[in-house]
C-alpha cells in the first residue's frame, strides 16, 4: 500500500495506489477542487479513473471537493452518519478547542455544495473491490461517521481527524502531535486512536492535517494527555 500525500491548502488528500486501482482518501475543499486536480495529474491519475473516493468524514475541508473532482463517474464512499452532512453541504456546529482554531474557523467552516454519497459505510468495507488491499472501518469520534483506512498490520493508516499534526494546518512543525482544532471532545478522540492502533498495528499514520507521524510518537503524545 503506497501512499502518497496531496497538501492542499487547508488539509490534505491521500492517494493509496494498490495492486490493480487507486483510491483518493479525502478531498479538500470546493474551492480546492483545482488544485487538487493539477496535483493528482502530476502523479500521473487522471481523477474520473480513480477507482473511489473515500471520505474520513464529512467536514467541509475534507469531503466538500469531492463531487467537484470526480463528477458521478468515481463513487464516493462515507461512514452513514457523515452522509447527511454531504446531503446539507456544511458542517454541523465545530467546537474549537483554542484560539488559533477560532481565528481559523471562519476559512474552514465554509459551505459547499450539497451531493449524496454513492456508498455508506455503516461498520467496515473491504476496498479491494476498489483495488486496494486496506479497509474503511468506521470508528467515530472526531464526528460521528468518522472512518480510518488501514491495511495490513505494519502497513500504514489514515485517520483523518482523530488528531492532527503541526500548526497552521500542518505547514508549520507537521510532525508535531496534538490535539485536532475541532472536537467536542479530544480524549475521546485520542481513546479511539489508541484502539485503532492497538487493533490494527499501523506503522505510521497519515492525517488529515499535517503529518505523517510515527505511531510510537503518537503513543507517546496519547500517553502524555492522560
Ligand atoms: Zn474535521
Amino acid at each position: 500500500m503506497e501512499i502518497v500525500t496531496v497538501r492542499l491548502p487547508a488539509s490534505n488528500a491521500h492517494l493509496i495506489r494498490g495492486r490493480t486501482g487507486i483510491v483518493l482518501v479525502d478531498a479538500g475543499t470546493q474551492g480546492a477542487h483545482r488544485k487538487l486536480r493539477a496535483a493528482l495529474l502530476r502523479a500521473g491519475v487522471e481523477p474520473r479513473r480513480l477507482d473511489a473516493v473515500v471520505l474520513t468524514h464529512g467536514h467541509a475541508d475534507h469531503a466538500g471537493g469531492a463531487r467537484e473532482l470526480v463528477g458521478t463517474d468515481v463513487p464516493i464512499v462515507v461512514g452513514t452518519f457523515d452522509a447527511a452532512i454531504l446531503a446539507a453541504g456544511h458542517n454541523p456546529p465545530l467546537v474549537s478547542t483554542n484560539l488559533t482554531a477560532k481565528m481559523i474557523r471562519p476559512f474552514v467552516d465554509r459551505g459547499f455544495d450539497p451531493y449524496v454519497a454513492d456508498v455508506l459505510v455503516e461498520d467496515a468495507l473491504d476496498l479491494s473491490s476498489f483495488g486496494v488491499s486496506a479497509h474503511a472501518v468506521v470508528v467515530g469520534g472526531h464526528t460521528r461517521g468518522s472512518l480510518v483506512v488501514v491495511g495490513r498490520p505494519g502497513q500504514a493508516a489514515v485517520v483523518g481527524d482523530l488528531i492532527r499534526g503541526g500548526h497552521f494546518g500542518g505547514t508549520l512543525l507537521p510532525s508535531k502531535r496534538l490535539p485536532h482544532y475541532f472536537s467536542e471532545d479530544t480524549a475521546r478522540d485520542l481513546d479511539v486512536l489508541h484502539d485503532v492502533i492497538a487493533r490494527y498495528q499501523p506503522d505510521r499514520l497519515y492525517l488529515g492535517h499535517g503529518g505523517p507521524v510515527a505511531v510510537e510518537a503518537v503513543l507517546e503524545t496519547i500517553s502524555d494527555a492522560k
